[in-house]
């Protein structure tokens, strides 16, 4: 199934890619060669390295104004206290005012892996299993495959002598697995400076839903991640000397604690669907041919215990409405055994995704109001506190804006397929940095099959993958620049 549009003659690039992959392929195995694990303190240099790896590259292939920006030392804790964070690399491809300029973000850092850990090939020599055609490796889809995949288009571009139809500027950072740190403020800097005439941020660091049909993402759930504390006794007690004559913090929070949601997934809490932006006929539509289905749930989860019935209620509760999960109770009795301790303090932690339209702070305030309300209920002489440990919003796109029309147009001519149109459970905080201190439009692009192991034990990519999420970042950019 396509949708009608006009064809770019982009033939004559994709077949160059083709020409093209033995190199590509090549150069993935550099990548992956460097065991650029930004959680190891002792591997800094080699995040380091794979940080230079990439200037080289990008010098050879002709980019300008290539920096390496420094973001100082990394904050506590550390056990280095002079660790330095690896810097971030931005270039630029092109120059020309009468084009519009696309910044593509890309991490250059990894997840740690052990052969030990269970991988059935050493993980930074990256294995080619010729017979399924797919690549083995940490960094091969998350996120080494799709950054090197921008610079595979203009060697593609470089070799026909094609002019690149936008200017392209490069942001690959070295700390995404360990919480971005100096990114945000970069982002900030740099949005009057370097980033100056971006016009259009794509983000290639998310994967398919599933194994078969490309994906373009538009939205991201926030999260509000909360904690109840409460505290009695002046220490931790026996039972048997004072079970049934002190209040006890655990049986408060239990009873708090089980008020928060019900055991359908519904949020008890009042006012929080109010807030949450009706569902539009046109984006109901979006998820009826959205490949994927009850059993791959199960399949994900390793059981059968959803919620819904259906594909559609499943997809939607995933995407487009909160929920409240209850995560851990700290302080209280966990291990083997039979303990007969009542806890002093215990701190029971939740949090809620958000979505569309809840306002964060005013979450909050429901929150807190709610929970104090039931506590107060239960008439308890206990210590109590309820306070927000961190958050972070959801962030929503126009699936039918230009950018995602240009990338629909480009996946259609790649894999002669609509592509899905999906959003994501969970959040990537740097999509909104970028649309917030750049004031553009943010548009994710994955390369990975949602089976590529992003961040567990034998990492891969599928060679298909690869060369046809080559062809479609180059078209993108043609299609972008046309529309
Ligand atoms: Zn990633």
């Amino acid at each position: 199934m396509s949708s009608k549009y006009e064809k770019l003659p982009l033939d004559p690039f994709f077949k160059t890619i083709d020409e093209l992959k033995p190199k590509f392929i090549d150069r993935l195995r550099k990548a992956i060669a460097i065991p650029s694990v930004s959680s190891d303190e002792g591997l800094r240099p080699q995040v380091v390295a794979m940080a230079h790896f990439l200037v080289d590259e990008l010098k050879t292939l002709g980019f300008h104004d290539i920096q390496l920006k420094e973001l100082g030392t990394q904050p506590p804790p550390v056990v280095d206290a002079n660790l330095q964070l690896p810097p971030i690399v931005l270039g630029r491809f092109g120059n020309d005012p009468a084009k519009k300029t696309v910044l593509v973000y890309g991490h250059y850092d990894v997840q740690p892996a052990l052969k030990e850990d269970g991988w059935s090939t050493e993980p930074f020599t990256m294995y080619h299993d010729e017979k399924n055609d797919i690549l083995f490796g940490r960094g091969t889809t998350d996120d080494k495959g799709p950054v090197l995949g921008w610079l595979n288009v203009i060697e593609a571009h470089n070799k026909l002598g094609w002019e690149l139809p936008v200017n392209l500027v490069v942001c690959f950072e070295g700390m995404e697995e360990s919480g971005s740190l100096g990114l945000d403020e970069l982002v900030a800097k740099e949005a009057k400076e370097y980033f100056k005439d971006v016009k259009q941020v794509t983000i290639s660091d998310n994967y398919w839903l599933g194994t078969t049909k490309p994906v373009l993402t538009y939205g991201l759930r926030g999260c509000n991640y909360y904690q109840i504390i409460i505290e009695g006794p002046g220490a931790d007690l026996h039972s048997g000397i004072f079970g049934g004559i002190v209040a006890e913090p655990m049986t408060d929070l239990i009873k708090v604690m089980s008020t928060l949601v019900d055991v359908k997934g519904k949020i008890q809490i009042p006012g929080v669907y109010d807030m949450v932006a009706p569902l539009t006929e046109k984006e109901d539509k979006l998820y009826d041919d959205i490949d994927f289905s009850v059993g791959e749930l199960n399949a994900a989860s390793g059981s059968e215990t959803s919620l819904h019935d259906n594909k559609k209620d499943i997809l939607k509760h995933r995407w487009r409405y909160p929920s409240l999960s209850l995560h851990g109770i700290e302080g209280a009795f966990s291990g083997a055994g039979a303990k007969t301790v009542i806890p002093a303090k215990v701190v029971g932690k939740f949090s809620i995704r958000t979505v569309p339209d809840i306002d964060s702070k005013t979450l909050d305030q429901l929150v807190f109001k709610y929970i104090n309300s039931e506590f107060e209920k239960l008439g308890s002489p206990n210590k109590f506190k309820v306070e927000l440990i961190h958050d972070g919003n959801y962030w929503v796109s126009d699936p039918f804006n230009e950018s995602f029309t240009a990338a629909s147009k480009a996946t259609q001519d790649v894999w002669n397929v609509v592509p899905d149109f999906t959003r994501e459970g969970g959040s990537i905080p740097i999509t909104l940095t970028f649309e917030q201190e750049l004031g553009v439009d943010v548009l994710l692009l994955p390369m990975g099959r949602g089976d590529d192991g992003a961040h567990s034990i034998n990492e891969k990519l599928n060679v298909s993958n690869y060369i046809n999420g080559c062809k479609t970042l180059g078209a993108y950019l043609h299609y972008y620049s046309k529309a």
